[in-house]
Order: C-alpha cells, then sequence, then structure tokens
C-alpha cells in the first residue's frame, strides 16, 4: 500500500503514521524527519537545510526530491509506504508521480487529515518529541505518562526549534499557500480522503482505517 499523508502542520500526520506502519507493515517516510537527521548529522544537505527549516519555510527541491527518490527505493518500501509531509506542492507532486511511473509504482491513496486552522497553534506549541525514538505527545492534549521523560522508551523529551509561536505562524502560512493546492490536485485524480482530525487520536485512526477498507 502506498499512501500520502497529507495536511497541515500539527494535523495529525506523525501521530497517525506512528500507528499505521504497524498495522500495514509498510515504511514511514517523514521527509521532516529525513532533514532534521541530516541537520543533526551535519552533512552538507543538512546544513543548506537548516536555514529554511528554522524560518518555516519549505527547503528547495533541489534538495528534497533526491532525498525522496532514494528513500523509496529501498527494501523497506517493497510492500509500500506512508508518506509524511511529502509532497508539499503541486511540483514535488508531479515529481513523486514521475519517480513513481518509472518504478511502475501508483499510489492508493492521498489521507487529508483536516483540523480547523485556529487549533493548530496550540497542538504545535505543545508538541513533545522523544529524543531518542521520536515517539510524538502532547503536553496537555497527549501527554507521556512519564512526565518530560518518554513512557514509551524513557529517553528525554524536547520540544522542536521551529514548534516556536513565531516559526508556527510562518509554517501555517506557507501551508495555506504552498500546500492545500494539493487538495484539490488529489481530488482531481479521485486519490483524496477527507479525514476529520479534530477528535480524539483512536476515533481519527479508526476513520483512516476505514477509509483504507480493503486495501
Ligand atoms: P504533524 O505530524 O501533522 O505535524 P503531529 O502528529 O506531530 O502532527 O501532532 C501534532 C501535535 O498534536 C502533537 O503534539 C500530537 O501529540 C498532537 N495530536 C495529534 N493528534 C491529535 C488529536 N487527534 N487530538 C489532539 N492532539 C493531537
Ligand atoms: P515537518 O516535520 O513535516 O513539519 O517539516 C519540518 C520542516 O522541514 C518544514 O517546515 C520544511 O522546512 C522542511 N520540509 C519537510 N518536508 C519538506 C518538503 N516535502 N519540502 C520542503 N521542505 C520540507
Amino acid at each position: 500500500m502506498r499512501v500520502v499523508l497529507l495536511g497541515p502542520p500539527g494535523a495529525g500526520k506523525g501521530t497517525q503514521a506512528a500507528t499505521m506502519v504497524e498495522k500495514y507493515h509498510i515504511a514511514h517516510i517523514s521527509t521532516g524527519d529525513l532533514l532534521r537527521a541530516a541537520v543533526k548529522e551535519g552533512t552538507p544537505l543538512g546544513l543548506e537545510a537548516k536555514g529554511y527549516m528554522e524560518s518555516g519555510q519549505l527547503v528547495p527541491d533541489s534538495l528534497i526530491l533526491g532525498l525522496v527518490e532514494e528513500r523509496i527505493q529501498k527494501e523497506d518500501c517493497q510492500e509500500g509506504f506512508l508518506l509524511d509531509g511529502f509532497p508539499r506542492t503541486p511540483a514535488q507532486a508531479d515529481a513523486l508521480g514521475e519517480m513513481l511511473n518509472k518504478l511502475n509504482q501508483a499510489l492508493d491513496a492521498v489521507i487529508n487529515i483536516q483540523v480547523p486552522m485556529d487549533k493548530l497553534m496550540a497542538r504545535l506549541t505543545g508538541r513533545r518529541v522523544c529524543k531518542s525514538c521520536g515517539a510524538t505527545f502532547h503536553n496537555v492534549f497527549n501527554p507521556s505518562a512519564k512526565g518530560d521523560f518518554c513512557d514509551k522508551c524513557g529517553a528525554e523529551l524536547y520540544q522542536r526549534a521551529d514548534d516556536t509561536e513565531e516559526t508556527v505562524k510562518a509554517r501555517l502560512d506557507v501551508y495555506e499557500q504552498q500546500t492545500a493546492p494539493l487538495i484539490s490536485y488529489y481530488a482531481e485524480k479521485g486519490l483524496l480522503k477527507d479525514i476529520n482530525g479534530d477528535q480524539d487520536i483512536k476515533k481519527v485512526d479508526e476513520d483512516i482505517a476505514r477509509a483504507l477498507g480493503g486495501k
């Protein structure tokens, strides 16, 4: 199964991806995670991407497309993959279509997680992520049972550098201007499944499973 998770920053893509990869045995490809790993390692790509990420802008396609093309050809993607945070523009979606064509593959669905824009600021500024396993929590809506430590692996939780109010504003603007057009892009291709992301995490999970039913 090859699926794209679409939705604004804070919609719950990463949260839902964590359960979906276990359920469907597919690879989770988060371009944000790939870029953050490159920044942490200090690779040339990471050094170039860092400034864009810190200011909430999209990194250029020249950096992102190669990263994705290489990743989707890895062994763990044979049974399928879940793209989280990519594509983010119609140009990236065109490029993805071309990559998949070359590999004789196609998307099965695009899950569009909808959350009212005015709820996203609180979700993002309260987000906490595990330094070690990457599990995502929220200090109010989905707290770790171990407070500032991960209740899955015990490591410390941290706040992403781009989850500050100022950067979140920029990221939400970027979403509206550059990413939201993908909703009609994929609707026209008959791939779009709208999901109400403004409900309990478990309910969102059930609705996604239903939308993918039979796949
Ligand atoms: P995205 O990957 O789309 O940016 P995340 O999955 O990281 O979003 O979720 C953003 C924040 O919102 C996290 O702190 C997460 O714990 C919280 N969250 C995710 N889903 C829900 C939900 N259905 N209700 C309330 N909070 C949620
Ligand atoms: P995310 O983890 O999806 O919230 O992404 C964090 C940041 O990484 C974004 O604000 C962008 O700077 C960058 N990024 C992630 N995915 C992409 C992408 N597909 N295209 C361009 N930039 C991206």
